[in-house]
């Protein structure tokens, strides 16, 4: 979750910062305005007044300074300055010397604020114009501000009141239309459900169509949109994992059976489809140690087809390798699961028997020795007939290895050999 935005750094407080800067700069300089105006147009009006007051007094200044009655011109100059318009009066000769003189003269004159009408007094006489005096009326600055001070406070006032209403107002405004839906529209988007984002829309309960509204429409539109592509890509995501599954399946059992086909061909004769060498002598010391572990026996018939070569010779290799499959199925029809048949070389095929004593063996041996002598093999409309020569040894010393076993019932089988062919030998037989 978001932190939020204190409304001092919010935009509408940034906002009316700068609206209201600008605002009260101008009403500043207006009401300045408004001031300096005032004031020069009050100072105008006061020396209009000044020139009033001076055509009205001047025809009684004149009689008193005709007259050269110099209380008469003082009363009437104390007058004039209890007027509220004029400070101080100034009345010399043509040298510039004071005839008379009333009210905050000094002052007036020392002010540097001070402002004056001056103008002469005169007398027509036989028809001839005589200078009689110079008259000064002063004011100052402080007359005039005086007259205007009010009007001063209700401009700055007026100024002030508006300006804090105006205020009041924006920053209302600021707050209603911007701040509150601003910190809304923040705080909803931060608590958007990203897990959930295909169901998560916002709503600001916005009254008027205006950008907020349409900012929330286009966040809403891009929740949607994000939504859709989610789900897409979960679906898409979902297809390629099933896809792969599947991949991986058909890889696997590909695998297995190629395994399978790899092991079949490294334990099995090509031909004759029973166990190579290799497989009998792996299987043959696994038989082996449980033999001696459980103290059981176990035998080893050693087979060769006699005069094979002549087979091969007389009805072709093609007709050899069918009497070398005759012969191995029909060994296979009196074998037991356990027993062990593998070809050990060319036309040499062994028989291990697990649980079965040199008796059992030469019975078993007996028995495939006359079935193989019956049997006769069809090749094309040849009829072939073989013998074989089986030598047999059994296990006697605990200590004794598969090699060994099968080393004796080879000297067996070569007895068998030379003894005539077509025949079982064992230890016991008789030379
Ligand atoms: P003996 O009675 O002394 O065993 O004589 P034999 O002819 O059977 O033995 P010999 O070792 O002289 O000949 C074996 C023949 O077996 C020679 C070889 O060409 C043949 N042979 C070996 N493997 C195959 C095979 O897979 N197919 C065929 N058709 N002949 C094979
Ligand atoms: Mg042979
Ligand atoms: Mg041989």
């Amino acid at each position: 979750m978001l932190r939020n935005i204190p409304i001092t750094r919010s935009i509408s407080m940034r906002l009316l910062a700068r609206v209201f800067t600008i605002y009260f700069t101008i009403t500043i300089f207006i009401t300045f305005l408004h001031i300096v105006l005032e004031y020069s147009h009050t100072k105008k009006a006061v020396l209009e007044e000044l020139e009033a007051v001076d055509k009205t007094f001047t025809p009684a200044l004149r009689t008193a300074l005709w007259e050269i009655n110099h209380e008469q011109l003082q009363s009437i100059a104390d007058g004039i300055v209890k007027l509220p318009t004029i400070v101080a009066l100034v009345i010399e000769d043509n040298h510039g010397k004071t005839i008379i003189e009333s009210g905050d003269y000094t002052a007036a004159v020392q002010q540097e604020t001070r402002f004056y009408h001056q103008f002469h007094i005169t007398q027509t006489f036989s028809g001839e114009e005589i200078f009689l005096a110079n008259a000064t009326f002063y004011t100052s600055k402080s007359v005039v501000i005086d007259r205007i001070i009010f009007g001063f406070t209700i401009i700055l006032l007026n100024a002030a009141v508006k300006s804090f209403i105006l205020l009041i107002l924006i920053l209302w405004a600021f707050r209603v239309i911007l701040f509150y839906p601003l910190r809304r529209l923040t705080q909803k988007i931060s608590a958007i459900n990203l897990d959930k984002i295909d169901t998560q829309q916002i709503h600001l309960g916005l009254v008027h169509d205006d950008e907020l509204k349409l900012l929330e429409q286009c966040i809403n539109h891009m929740l949607t949109k994000i939504g859709k592509q989610k789900r897409m890509l979960i679906e898409s995501n979902e297809k390629y994992q099933q896809n792969l599954e599947r991949q991986v399946k058909e890889r696997t059992h590909e695998l297995a059976e190629a395994n399978q086909r790899l092991s079949y061909f490294a334990t099995t004769d090509p031909l004759t489809n029973i166990l190579n060498r290799r497989s009998l002598f792996e299987y043959g010391e696994r038989d082996l140690t449980r033999a001696r572990r459980n103290g059981q026996p176990i035998s080893v018939l050693m087979m060769d087809l006699d005069h094979f070569k002549a087979i091969n010779d007389n009805y072709g290799h093609a007709a050899g390798d069918a009497v070398l499959i005759a012969f191995t199925t029909s060994v296979q029809e009196t074998l037991r699961e356990s027993d062990l048949f593998a070809r050990y070389g060319g036309e040499e095929f062994l028989l291990l028997l697990t649980d079965t004593d040199i008796d059992g063996a030469s019975k078993l041996g007996e028995k495939i020795r006359q079935a193989v002598e019956r049997q006769v093999v069809h090749f094309g409309d040849q009829q072939i007939r073989i013998t074989i020569s089986i030598g047999i040894a059994a296990l006697n010393d605990r200590e004794e290895s598969l090699e060994s076993i099968i080393s004796r019932s080879d000297r067996e089988l070569y007895r068998a050999k030379i003894m005539g062919r077509n025949r079982c030998c064992t230890p016991e037989t008789e030379p």
